[in-house]
């Protein structure tokens, strides 16, 4: 993994005065300051603790584990020590994470072993288990379009063996119910195939059964083409074998905000803190978490009194589903909701084989738009790349990080994000380098995400443009307009989303 030290740090700095986009008032906010004392090194070192801690605790920092207590722990020192108010939230929800290899197989009519990761995945939150039987289809639709609501309604399953496993097409609902409604029939397993209907609903799907999954059977996920295989096999016996964990655990996100400034006006700077199962999570998500630690610590340093109170937030297991974002918007009164001007998110903001990716947050570019005041705060992060001469990229709002939460309620988001599983094209390595045909991040949510997976130059990028739009909106006058706060249309948004984490849910 190349690393790159940042040549050209001197590009931000210089007097940058920049209008906020509010037609009612017009706000110079000159961020150089701030942007010149957060610097890449510092969160670096921040990220090279959230590594040991990585390394103490069994190399991850799974929210539920010392190694998200201890992260957690060095947040909260770390802010109260600058002289935010801390406070810690705690929630308990079902933890879910892999113990060693799963097993797919099948015995007869041709014994034959399948490769987990290739052929098919253990899906997220699915019951510990190991079953062998007889396997039979549950309205699978193999021809034509494909559509497929399969699994979704109880009379799916009339005349379903009990004591076999049921085998699933993906499509209309939920795996959660899927699941559910196979358990309900009788089945001991289930295995989910893709759809089979587009390109992008052809391989694993790396889905999740959500943490209220109730089924009480294991359940794997597979690509189409082994879906097919199966269902078109005669006399079919196969063994599922889920090696997971599920414990209800306790966890906490971590919330510190500056003393002073208008609580009726407070802008929430989010980033998760906890890893996957599979690695220590120093890109996804330490550069985020890295990111809210120095962007703080430098506006106490410069001793910054926001107009506007400014609250940093370390959220916990949101690779469980934005399970800790999602508790404190619950936990929120109607008044504490419409006291929030708008969110920012940092999810991955040192990719090694980066693209500048931010928000869109008037959906120009991408299907969904965000509650109103989104657009302002895509357009704070656009004016400031426009006036370092960067280019950009959108990015959906897909739901896929802690932001989720917010825009559900009507509170308009924004944020950064330099890519994750997706690949580079040709077009972006022209213009950002790096490996076209290669994913942004090689090593998302594997053990490789370490110290070492990380880009100095796009993450001190960045963290500069982060600065930026926090001490923007953190010093401007105007309302954001975020009048969609608690509406029904924020409600009717928030359901079109089908993503919701790192999995998918349906
Ligand atoms: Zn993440």
């Amino acid at each position: 993994m190349k690393r790159k030290i940042v040549a050209g740090a001197g590009l931000a700095i210089g007097a940058l005065t920049l209008a906020v986009v509010a037609a009612d008032s017009a706000v110079p906010v000159d961020t150089s300051a701030l942007r010149a004392a957060v610097t890449v090194g510092n969160a670096r070192l921040h990220q090279f603790v959230l590594q040991m801690i990585a390394d103490d605790n069994g190399g991850v920092r799974l929210a539920g584990t010392q190694g998200h207590d201890d992260s957690a722990e060095y947040v909260a020192q770390a802010m109260t020590a600058i002289g935010l108010d801390v406070s810690i939230q705690p929630f308990e929800f079902v933890s879910f994470r892999p113990l060693g290899p799963s097993d797919l197989s099948q015995t007869a009519p041709v014994p034959t072993v399948y490769v987990e990761g290739t052929d098919f995945e253990v899906m997220a939150q699915s019951e510990p288990g190991d079953v062998t039987a007889r396997v039979t289809g549950v309205d699978l639709n193999l021809v034509g379009t494909r559509a497929s609501s399969s699994g979704c309604e109880a009379a799916d399953f009339a005349g379903f063996p009990a004591g076999d496993i049921a085998l699933i097409q993906r499509g209309t609902c939920t795996f959660q119910l899927k699941a559910e409604n196979a358990a309900a029939a009788g089945a001991v397993g289930a295995i989910v195939f893709n759809q089979g209907n587009s390109p992008d609903r052809e391989g694993i799907i790396n889905g999740t059964l959500q943490a209220g999954y109730s089924g009480g059977i294991p359940v794997v996920d597979a690509t189409f083409a082994r879906g097919a295989e199966w269902a078109n096999t005669a006399g079919l016996v196969m063994r599922i074998h889920t090696n997971v964990e599920r414990q209800l655990v306790i966890t906490h996100n971590v919330i510190a905000e500056t003393p002073g400034g208008r609580s009726d006006r407070v802008v929430v700077v989010g980033a998760h803190l906890d890893s996957v199962p599979t690695g220590p999570g120093i890109q996804d998500n330490g550069t985020g978490s890295a990111a809210l630690l120095e962007i703080a610590t430098q506006m106490a340093a410069l001793g910054i009194e926001p107009r506007n109170k400014v609250r940093f937030a370390w959220w916990s297991a949101e690779e469980s589903g934005l399970v800790g974002s999602q508790f404190y918007v619950d936990n929120l009164t109607a008044r504490e909701v419409k006291n929030i001007a708008l969110n920012i998110n940092l999810d991955m903001i040192g990719s090694p084989n980066p693209v500048r990716f931010v928000y869109d947050g008037d959906g120009s570019a991408t299907p969904l738009a965000g509650p109103n005041g989104s657009k302002n705060i895509e357009q704070v992060f656009l004016d400031y790349f426009a006036s370092q001469g960067m280019a950009t990229e959108p990015t959906a709002f897909d739901g896929r990080s802690d932001y989720g939460p917010f825009i559900a309620v009507g509170i308009p988001a924004g944020g950064l994000f330099t890519g994750a599983e997706g690949i580079k094209s040709e077009e972006e390595a022209a213009i950002y380098g790096g490996t076209a045909g290669a994913p942004y991040d090689p090593c998302y949510h594997l053990a490789c995400d370490t110290y070492d997976n990380i880009d100095e130059q796009v993450f001190d990028e960045m963290l500069d443009a982060s600065a930026h739009a926090v001490l923007t909106f953190a010093m401007t006058t105007s309302a954001i307009n975020g009048t969609d706060k608690g509406s029904d249309k924020a409600m009717q948004a928030a359901a079109s989303m089908e993503m919701l984490g790192s999995h998918a849910r349906q």
